[in-house]
């Protein structure tokens, strides 16, 4: 093994002798004294080197290993009073295990800010600081809380194919692929293969995989390629859909406060856990607000960017909007009337989710496809899981990184990918 404990591990462990690894975060000489900090994932260490115990050669050596350098340090954990983390190592031993370059292409130590894009293209050493790592350990735990909370509710875990034939909204934000001699698409969503999933009697589905949108613009809240929390469940209305994942989210930031209290500070935010039942507004309540904003909106309009900040400016909290008008919602979601039985959840002026109750009638859902353009025999695959016994179902998809954001503060939703996918960016 290369080492024997990470730096997470070490504070507890004064007195013992370890060997621990990581990056070469600082080094400050101070004449015949030097500090090292020395970084890993989990946290940070002070290696005191004292000339006169380790020797004149070894201090120069040591002290010129350039920063960010992979090192091996074997020595002794020491309780200190003068140190910020109580304690220190002294070392007997540094091995390099590989030196970086200098100078680097962007500070891990240094407070400066840099572009996004000078970040992306380094994102192996912007991630090395704290407040980046904070966003990721935050958006793990936040997906964990999600699942744990959906697999103890039976949620049966799937993965349905990203290369498909025919559009699931019949938009024209596809990516065509060529697939052999056939044309092909990227999907959009899950949505189509997850509830014939629901005619094969699966009660409960859960997905979490990229979803593609070829969407032009380039805003602070879209990308193109995202990762999607896709359920689906028999025997349900949106109600049931609704408290799933308003139980999801509570079970998701009530871990985050439990397990990731460091990250938390370090990106200084604060979270109660939110109170169940979310507020629920109809459409209609919610066109109102608008228009008491004095902005200008029909029924039967999606909200304009400016009509949602209306709307994030009277509710920051998670709330879920209902009874949306059928003719801005897609043909799979159960009409009623003019109306229909989807929802969204939001928060402030985000939309973090959309779900809905389905149309489980074939003909009510073919006679609805027809009505917004589409040809059913397009769609045969699919409704063909309709005329066989398919069971009344809901579901919902949550763009994880919308709600990373949410969670983290963070203003633009590139901060939440690792390696993000927007309309020019392709590398890394
Ligand atoms: P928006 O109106 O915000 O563009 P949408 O209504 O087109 O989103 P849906 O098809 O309802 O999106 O997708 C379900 C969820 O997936 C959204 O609520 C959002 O959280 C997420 N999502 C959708 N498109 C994107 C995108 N381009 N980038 C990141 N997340 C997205
Ligand atoms: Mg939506």
């Amino acid at each position: 093994m290369l080492r024997s404990h990470t730096l997470g591990e070490i504070p507890s462990l004064q007195g013992k002798e370890v060997r621990v690894c990581g990056w070469i975060h600082d080094i400050r000489v101070l004449g015949r004294i030097a500090f090292i900090i020395l970084r890993d994932r989990y946290g940070f260490a002070q290696v005191t080197l004292i000339r006169g115990l380790v020797g004149k050669e070894k201090f120069r050596k040591y002290t010129k290993i350039p920063r960010e350098s992979v090192v091996c340090i074997r020595g002794r954990v020491q309780k200190s009073e003068q140190a910020k983390l109580g304690f220190e190592i002294l070392p007997e031993e540094i091995e390099v295990l590989n030196r970086a370059d200098s100078p680097l292409p962007l500070g891990v130590a240094d407070k400066v800010d840099a572009e996004i894009d000078t970040r992306i293209e380094n994102r192996f050493l912007d991630m090395r600081k704290r407040e980046i790592l904070s966003i990721f350990e935050i958006r793990n735990i936040i997906l964990q809380g999600i699942r744990e909370y959906l697999l103890a509710n039976n949620f049966i875990e799937v993965h349905t194919p990203k290369i498909v034939a025919t559009a699931t909204e019949g938009g024209t934000e596809l990516f065509p692929v060529k697939y052999f001699e056939k044309n092909a698409y990227l999907n959009q969503s899950p949505q189509l293969y997850k509830q014939m999933l629901m005619a094969a009697g699966l009660d409960r589905v859960l997905e979490v995989a990229p979803a593609f949108r070829a969407e032009e613009h380039n805003t602070t809240r879209h990308l193109n390629e995202f990762i999607s929390i896709d359920i689906e469940m028999s025997f349900a209305n949106e109600e049931d859909a609704m408290q799933m994942l308003e139980g999801s989210i509570v079970n998701a930031i009530r871990k985050l406060k439990e397990e990731r209290e460091e990250e938390m500070k370090t990106l200084e935010i604060e979270w109660d856990v939110p109170k169940l039942p979310f507020r629920r507004i109809t459409y209609d309540e919610a066109l109102e607000i608008v228009k008491n904003n004095g902005i200008e909106m029909e029924w039967g309009e999606d909200f304009s960017a400016e009509a949602l900040n209306a709307l994030g400016s009277e509710l920051q909290e998670f709330y879920f909007i209902t009874r949306w008008p059928m003719e801005i919602k897609p043909f799979y979601v159960l009409p009623d009337g003019k109306y229909s039985h989807a929802f969204d959840l939001m928060y402030g002026e985000k939309e973090i989710t959309s779900g809905a109750q389905r149309n489980h009638i074939y003909e009510s859902l073919v006679e609805v496809m027809r009505s917004k353009g589409l040809n059913p025999e397009n769609f045969e695959y699919y409704l063909r899981a309709f005329r066989y016994g398919m069971p009344p179902h809901a579901g919902w998809g949550l763009g994880l990184e919308r709600l990373t954001m949410i969670v983290t503060g963070v203003k633009n939703i590139r901060e939440c990918v690792i390696f993000p996918r927007d309309r020019t960016r392709l590398v890394p």
